[in-house]
């Protein structure tokens, strides 16, 4: 019924499909049993990853079953009910089309999710179970009370994959750069080039999306100097009107990250982490994958980066005085030589007749004035 929905582009009653008060939530334990429900339930999940295969005659095969199949998308989620992971694939443009298109212009992975009637069919791809869809997949708001965290990471003991995903307040973010993402948002906006774009179509062109990419480290867990990178985690931290900008100020742009981390740090706020690893048996390593970093409730307050220079009439509440807090910041709290020296941001002195114009001005209009009397390329 979702997919009815979708063709007859009702987008919002497609995704309240999976919502109804009727559909019970279930989880993969549920699904696995001999007793598995039969009709209205979901279940909800993280995703993970989404794989784009770069060899279309590559296989996978299903274990027990001697069959192998090429699949066109593979999806890693974690069930957060009961915190087991699990796959879905698709085998063809086709039916990857009918199974995201409710993620055509919002990002999946890393995303939570609503699948509806989701079936074990006794297949498993790397000791893990593999459900089959028969509905587009929807986006979920998550209540935080009901998904099961862990404590901490756990050890993959012999698995071949495990998933994690757990809430803490003390995070550190080093080396932190901002990069031209992929145009497309389902792909939450940056893969090397060695990567094929998980999205559904290809999407060569579009609006730049930024991606923030950093270390990521979590006192007392594997998360050490973790590469993460990813666009939504840049919104967290980057004002939205700067999202877009190429040169970012990366030495302000550290500082205000760490001024961030603090400020959500002293109300307490945690930040969930979500992620998974795999083992190389033959090497005997293990890889491991950030999927996801978001507080678990975003504060509109929390100082955010910006590149916008304010006009003398807005100094007082605008991102320059967020720039020159993160230089004190810096100032105090970095210990050792002295910061690389950065340049202040170039803006006109303070006219008295622009100022009085300012006063009686509307604020656009005394933006607009100010901006093109500014100096630029400095
Ligand atoms: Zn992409």
């Amino acid at each position: 019924m979702i997919n009815e929905y979708v063709q007859m582009s009702k987008m919002d009653q497609a995704v309240a499909y999976a919502f109804r008060p009727e559909v019970t939530q279930a989880n993969l334990p549920m699904l696995m049993s001999n007793d598995p429900p039969l009709e209205d339930y979901r279940v909800m999940a993280l995703v993970l990853s989404v794989k784009n295969p770069r060899d279309k005659t590559k296989t996978i095969k299903y274990s027990g079953k001697d069959t192998a199949v090429s699949y066109h998308r593979l999806c890693l989620c974690r069930d957060l009910d009961s915190g087991e992971e699990f796959y879905f694939l698709t085998t063809n443009p086709t039916q990857t089309a009918s199974i995201f298109p409710l993620f055509r212009q919002s990002q999946l992975h890393g995303a939570f999710i609503a699948l509806l009637e989701p079936i074990y069919k006794q297949n498993k791809i790397l000791e893990i179970p593999l459900l089959t869809l028969k509905e587009a997949i929807s986006p979920a708001t998550i209540n935080l009370a009901k998904i099961l965290l862990n404590d901490i990471i756990p050890d993959p003991g012999s698995n071949l994959i495990t998933t994690f995903l757990f809430a803490t307040i003390q995070l550190s973010l080093v080396q932190c750069k901002f990069l031209s993402g992929c145009p497309a948002p389902f792909c939450d906006g940056y893969h090397g080039a060695e990567i094929l774009c998980p999205a559904p179509q290809a999407q060569s062109s579009g609006s730049l999306q930024m991606a923030l990419s950093c270390l990521v480290s979590v006192p007392n867990t594997p998360l050490k100097l973790v590469s993460h990178i990813s666009a939504s985690l840049a919104k967290y931290f980057i004002a939205h009107n700067s999202l877009t900008k190429r040169n970012l100020d990366i030495p302000l742009l550290k500082v205000s990250i760490r001024q961030t981390v603090q400020y959500y740090a002293e109300r307490n706020v945690r930040w969930l982490i979500g992620g998974w690893y795999k083992r190389n048996v033959e090497r005997g390593t293990t890889k491991l994958h950030i999927s996801t970093i978001r507080p678990e409730t975003v504060l509109p307050e929390a100082p955010l980066f910006s590149t916008e220079v304010p006009e003398p009439a807005n100094i007082e509440a605008g991102p320059v005085e967020r720039r020159q807090r993160a230089r004190r910041f810096e100032d105090e709290n970095v210990p050792g030589p002295a910061p690389p020296h950065v340049e202040p941001p170039a803006r006109a002195p303070p006219a008295p007749r622009r100022q009085r114009a300012a006063d009686d001005a509307p604020a656009q209009e005394q933006g607009q004035e100010a901006a093109g009397k500014r100096p630029r390329g400095e």
